[in-house]
């Protein structure tokens, strides 16, 4: 099975070939830890490529969601989905069958660079920031960060979650005068925004940082909030509604990448001897 080439959203002068799933990377995957989910993604994503290879812990998330939704639908000659959620309209239970394809018609690719230049100061001192989406490679970074995240119920989980959110913030900047290793400069663009005044700059670089995800819309339609991504379905209809009544729902589901990469299916191991 062929699988097309896939223009990168947020570059599409990158094609990237992929190969079709096989069984082998089928049991690859098989047992892969859920708090693993984007570091895994990454490894996946480089080795379904064709040489040259472009690393994905490179591209942004939506690049890397847009991917994986990408070889699942063009590795099944059924890429159903089914969803079930709570109506309002009717206060029951429905399940929503979503092919997929469907999807296509959602992704955009970006026509301009992926990140936007901005002035906001810092302690007062002109400072030069450069917005940008999200990529792999902070992702793995939240990930770690979310793991280590104490239990809801402790009395220091909203101090650590205010901390992963500003964490989310400094890995959608860069300085032009940013350390070449990748955490040491997230660290320090970190430390730089603790120490912004929090009404007159760190107020306006957030507002100007939610600006640019909105310009620099991408790939699928979705939703991405404290590194939680939802995918956006086309409205679906009340099953109880009566005919030409127009009652639909929204729905906002999560991409969960685990969903998308092959595993080994129990049923196909069941020995029936
Ligand atoms: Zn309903």
């Amino acid at each position: 099975m062929n699988i097309p080439s896939f223009p990168l959203p947020s570059k599409p002068q990158i094609e990237v070939k992929f190969h079709a799933p096989t069984v082998k990377d089928a049991i690859k995957y098989s047992d892969f830890n859920p708090s693993e989910d984007e570091v895994t993604t990454t490894e996946y994503l480089n080795s379904m490529q064709e040489p040259p290879i472009s690393d994905s812990a490179e591209w942004t998330i939506q690049d890397r969601r847009t991917a994986l939704w990408w070889i699942f639908v063009n590795s099944r000659p059924d890429p159903v989905m089914t969803y079930s959620y709570e109506c309002r309209h009717c206060n029951s239970s429905h399940n929503a069958d979503i092919d997929l394809n469907q999807l296509a018609e959602t992704v955009e690719l970006l026509t301009v660079e992926p990140h936007v230049k901005t002035q906001v100061p810092v302690n007062g001192k002109p400072t030069q920031w450069t917005l940008k989406p999200l990529t792999g490679r902070g992702a793995h970074m939240l990930e770690r960060m979310r793991a280590s995240l104490p239990d809801m119920k402790d009395p220091d989980y909203s101090a650590g979650m205010s901390r992963f959110r500003i964490a989310e913030l400094a890995l959608c900047t860069a300085l032009d005068d940013d350390p070449e290793d990748f955490t040491e400069a997230a660290n320090r663009r970190f430390e730089m925004i603790e120490a912004m005044a929090l009404e007159t700059e760190f107020t306006p670089l957030v507002a100007r940082i939610q600006l640019m995800q909105r310009d620099l819309r991408h790939g699928l339609l979705m939703s991405i909030e404290h590194g939680t991504s939802r995918l956006i379905l086309p409205p679906q209809k009340c099953k109880n509604a009566k005919e030409g009544a127009d009652v639909t729902t929204t729905l906002y589901v999560p991409f969960l990448n685990r969903e998308f990469i092959p595993s080994i299916r129990p049923e196909w191991m069941a020995n029936h001897h």
